[in-house]
């Protein structure tokens, strides 16, 4: 079974966004994955974590030290990970999964979109990059990507890298396909 990188945001309370994050981590637990999140217990990533445990799904966090107060250490985690910088987290997060699954969120959750796919499309890692988008959030950004595609600043190849799903359950499938 596969160990699966969730990035979603760390703000909204909305219930929807809230209830697809949930969504989220109930299919993970069911259907066997590990949840590897930020570590936080708020909005999405909370709702995210509570749900694979609820579901008996294990759940491993990765939170950098001086975000444990802001963000709510998630101190329910099978596995809670404290790090000393940001950087490290990132790496944990990235070398613990097997796939990524993206899920609306802000600019903390692009950062870290853009980065695995980025380096996907250049080859530095063959884990599937998922995009679960049910309500079209990510709309206007990847029109505008491929706007960029058609000036040339972006390669057909690198949007072909990233996968979209607009189910929970198509968004587990693509990302957990090897
Ligand atoms: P946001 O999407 O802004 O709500 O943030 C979602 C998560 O991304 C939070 O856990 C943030 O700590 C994290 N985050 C913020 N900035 C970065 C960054 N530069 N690299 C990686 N993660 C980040």
């Amino acid at each position: 079974m596969s160990a699966i990188c969730v990035y979603c945001a760390s703000g909204p309370v909305d219930r929807r966004f809230l209830d697809l994050a949930a969504q989220l981590g109930t299919g993970l637990a069911e259907s066997g994955h590990t949840v590897v999140s930020g570590g936080g217990n708020v909005s999405m990533m909370g709702a995210l974590a509570e749900a694979a445990r609820a579901a008996g799904g294990p759940t491993v966090g990765i939170i950098p030290r001086a975000l444990m107060e802001r963000e709510v250490a998630d101190l329910g985690a099978d596995e809670l990970v404290v790090t000393e910088t940001m950087r490290e987290r990132k790496r944990q997060m990235d070398e613990r999964a097997d796939g990524f699954i993206t899920l609306p969120g802000g600019i903390g959750t692009l950062e870290e979109l853009f980065e695995t796919w980025t380096a996907g499309y250049l080859g530095m890692h063959d884990k599937p990059v998922v995009l679960l988008d049910p309500f079209g959030f990510y709309e206007p950004l990847l029109g505008w990507l491929q706007e960029l595609r058609g000036q040339g600043f972006v390669a057909q190849r690198a949007l072909d890298r990233l996968h979209v799903a607009d189910s929970v359950p198509l968004a587990i499938e693509l990302a957990t396909a090897r």
